[in-house]
């Protein structure tokens, strides 16, 4: 899964490079730097791997997300329509925008159910964020249609799948902007960093002087830059940017040995009743970074987990019903709307809301499911000894 485990002379020779001009920033000191332009370079090694036209690097993911919403539009009072279970950072993007959060179920793809986001649309309703969680993909026909039916904004978070598909297309690439994290755990890592990726040149413009205090980055004179609009500072750093080249360069070595791992993995919980697998609208787009498979029943999913425990094979399960980090039953401090700062009253009142919200479907799905997530460092006979061992805890449990 995450590229931080085959770091190695190509991350350190890219890196060094920037340490020889000594030119950290991504901006400016047009001498100095020597033709080294490790930013630049990165944002057009993402528009030829992913397909897409434009994209503008930020510091972190949730910087992505925050500024792709700023060059949408999106705002104070907005709707955004984002699923149940996700990384905080959906939401996080959303409130720091001064819109509104609306939570809904997931499906057995868990990712965001279309049935739910056409109930939960209102006159307010200004965007829909799919996540493409666990390395496989939403619904995404059905979402460009109510996308597309009610004018509302497609943004995608495929933060968690990078080189996932969509008839044939990259996650990513479909709505009007997507966004990929490079943190430290992700499919490609930058140390931190992420993306926003947009066909959209306006948007593109937008985010590139959002990320920057609203620098135009028109002329040869920073100083001199006009600011068009309000902006941040989301930049990524020449260092991060150095580390994220090296290994864009080896994404399609990393999704083939995660695809080859899933299977084999798979291969193994296939042979036992009573498995089920996530729903994956294209089989074939999955980045294959997670396996995700259901029991027949919440009780069937603590005693596997209580059993990986006892077999010391639990590392790299994810129970996400039970974590705090990805799935809405543990957001205390959303649920009670706990902000350092003052939120809106709209704000306030949607997250207060979600105390007595119904997410039975969503609980229904997410009490009986297990990631797995595929390391890039196993051999293959390590794969086949974790299927055995996952075979011999999970038979006795479905027995
Ligand atoms: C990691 C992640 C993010 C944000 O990434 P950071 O770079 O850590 O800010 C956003 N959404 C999802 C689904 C993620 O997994």
């Amino acid at each position: 899964m995450p590229g931080f485990e085959l770091f190695g002379a190509e991350e350190k020779k890219e890196v060094n490079e920037v340490l020889e001009t000594g030119i950290l920033m991504r901006y400016g000191f047009d001498g100095p730097r020597k033709g080294i332009w490790k930013s630049k370079e990165l944002e057009a090694a993402v528009c030829a791997t992913f397909g897409t036209q434009y994209a503008q690097l930020t510091s972190s993911g949730t910087a992505a997300l925050t500024t792709a919403m700023a060059a949408l539009g999106v705002g104070a009072g907005d709707e955004v329509i984002m699923p149940a279970f996700t990384f905080v950072a959906s939401f996080e993007a959303i409130l720091s925008m001064g819109a509104i959060p609306v939570l809904v179920d997931i499906d057995e793809s868990l990712t965001l159910s279309p049935a739910a986001v056409k109930a939960a649309i209102t006159p307010k309703t200004k965007c829909v964020m799919p996540v493409h969680m666990c390395g496989s993909m939403a619904d995404m026909d059905a979402l460009v249609e109510i996308c597309k039916e009610h004018h509302l904004i497609l943004l995608e978070d495929a933060c968690q799948s990078i080189g996932g598909t969509y008839k044939g297309k990259h996650l990513g690439t479909i709505g009007h902007a997507g966004t990929f994290s490079f943190d430290f755990v992700k499919t490609i890592t930058c140390g931190e960093g992420g993306v926003v990726m947009t066909n959209d040149k306006e948007v593109y413009i937008k985010s590139d002087a959002f990320t920057d205090h609203g620098h135009d980055h028109v002329g040869v004179d920073r100083g001199a830059d006009l600011h068009p609009a309000l902006g941040y500072n989301f930049r990524i750093s020449e260092l991060h940017a150095a580390v994220g080249l090296a290994q864009i360069r080896k994404l399609d070595t990393f999704l083939t040995i995660q695809k080859k791992n899933n299977h084999i993995l798979r291969s193994y919980l296939e042979q036992v009743p009573g498995i089920q697998f996530r729903v994956v609208p294209d089989p074939a787009g999955d980045s294959g970074s997670f396996l995700t498979w259901f029991l027949p029943s919440q009780e069937h999913t603590e005693k596997a987990i209580a059993a990986f425990k006892e077999a010391g094979i639990l590392a790299g399960n994810f129970y996400w019903f039970g974590n705090n980090w990805h799935y809405i039953r543990k957001w205390d401090h959303l649920k009670n709307a706990t902000s350092l700062y003052p939120l809106s009253e709209a704000q306030q009142n949607a997250l207060i809301a979600l105390q007595h919200t119904d997410f039975s479907k969503s609980d229904a799905v997410m009490s009986k499911c297990i990631s797995t997530a595929i390391s890039l460092t196993w051999t293959e006979e390590q794969v086949h000894e974790k299927g055995a061992a996952f075979l011999a805890a999970l038979k006795k449990i479905l027995a």
